[in-house]
């Protein structure tokens, strides 16, 4: 029985990226900033990036972990699917790794350009970093294990962000779990390791389309201390701010470059059956 990843390509597609096209993209040379702010401890924050546009999260200070969110800007029932982009690419992203919509668009909402983390690799216990095994931590789970009501989980985090945008918690989604190292157990339990960015450590993302963000900075800081079990403990002082840089591209960068229209499937379901015979 083979092994092969079951999610394969016949011919070019969408799953392949354009590497001197994209690498091209990931130059910083004649890039304008057109804005750039800190995600405190323990918060969350929600920005818009045009299409085309490149959006830098960067480490600050100390080794810290992000839960993103993303949406397309004009319609949030599009918003990036997780668990389609795990079996797509990886269930650990880098670059030229692609970051898809939800059904019935399926297309991608971001591609990864530029990780400083990408050497990383595989460690010796099976960690890998940028996490799209494992979602956000949520304060029902942590009321469910411990007992106690936390509002500063991604998950509420995530919800205060966005409400500016008029979402709301029905909207936050299963995260991309950015500098986050994680892996599967010998019991194929999800387990969380110490954060491996440094400081100035990146993670770049050009938009696909025009795109609604939000990131929380995870209570957990760089997770190297338990969150829940006999030796939890609060985390605090492993809390980092996560800087996100937003770029536009010179004009020319972008040639031979055109926003991925939604799957061309027909849309029909067979409502309306076909016979057989
Ligand atoms: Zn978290």
């Amino acid at each position: 029985m083979s092994t092969e990843a079951a999610y394969q390509a016949q011919a070019e597609s969408p799953l392949t990226v354009d590497r001197d096209l994209y690498g091209r993209f990931a130059e910083t040379d004649g890039r304008t900033l057109v804005d750039s702010f800190e995600i405190p401890i323990r918060s969350g924050r929600a920005w818009e990036v045009p299409a085309g546009h490149v959006v830098r999260l960067r480490t600050v200070g100390g080794p810290q972990v992000g839960d993103l969110n993303i949406w397309n800007r004009h319609d949030p029932r599009e918003r990036f699917w997780a668990a389609r982009t795990r079996q797509l690419h990886a269930a650990h992203v880098t670059e030229f790794d692609r970051l898809w919509s939800t059904l019935p668009f399926l297309r991608p909402l971001a591609t990864i350009i530029s990780d400083t983390l990408k050497n990383y690799g595989v460690d010796s216990e099976g960690g890998r970093v940028h996490d799209l095994l494992g979602t956000r931590c949520d304060p029902y789970v942590n009321k469910m294990l411990v007992d106690v009501d936390f509002d500063y989980h991604c998950h509420s985090n995530l919800v205060r962000a966005i409400q500016p945008y008029r979402l709301t918690e029905f909207d936050v989604h299963d995260v991309i779990n950015v500098f986050q190292c994680t892996g599967l157990n010998s019991d194929d339990q999800y387990f969380m390791k110490t954060c491996p960015a440094q400081p100035g450590d990146h993670f770049e993302l050009f938009a696909e389309i025009d795109l609604l963000m939000a990131l929380s900075t995870c209570p957990g800081g760089d997770l190297s201390l338990p969150m829940w079990g006999e030796n939890a403990q609060d985390p605090v002082e492993t809390c980092h701010p996560i800087g996100v840089d937003i770029y536009k591209l010179p004009e020319d960068a972008l040639q031979g470059w055109a926003p991925p229209t939604r799957a061309n499937y027909t849309g029909t379901h067979a409502i309306n059956p076909v016979q057989w015979a």
